[in-house]
């Protein structure tokens, strides 16, 4: 069965099962394969370490009400956060480790910081 290999794009003959030309070849392959996934989470990581010190500075008191422009201009991503918190009325806090954020309509945040860790 001729087969093309996805590393080095060489043509070559393998059984059906076999996808790469060269043991070298597949080794090289999953070794990008976990680069792409150490890069992608390192990546996340950084953001979610970024959003949790904006936060901690914005709220150094515990409690604070702020403008969603004051989270944006200090470059904090909405979009990552690491827990959420839905309250008995439905208000939907998230979390970036212990630092909570929740919209409050007009644009506006309350931040909070969670005392322990729970679930
Ligand atoms: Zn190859």
């Amino acid at each position: 069965m001729k087969k093309k290999c996805p590393e080095c794009g060489e043509e070559f003959f393998g059984r059906a099962d076999k996808k790469f030309c060269s043991s070298e070849c597949r080794i090289s392959h999953h070794n990008n394969m976990n680069k792409d996934k150490n890069n992608f989470m390192r990546n996340v990581n950084r953001i979610l370490r970024k959003n949790r010190k904006i936060l901690a500075e914005l709220n150094p008191d515990g409690k604070i009400t702020i403008h969603k422009d004051k989270l944006l201009t200090k470059g904090f991503n909405l979009n990552y956060f690491t827990s959420e918190y839905i309250t008995k009325t439905g208000k939907v806090y998230k979390y970036v480790y212990d630092q909570g954020f929740m919209p409050i309509g007009n644009d506006f945040y309350i931040l909070v910081i969670k005392k322990s860790y729970v679930e």
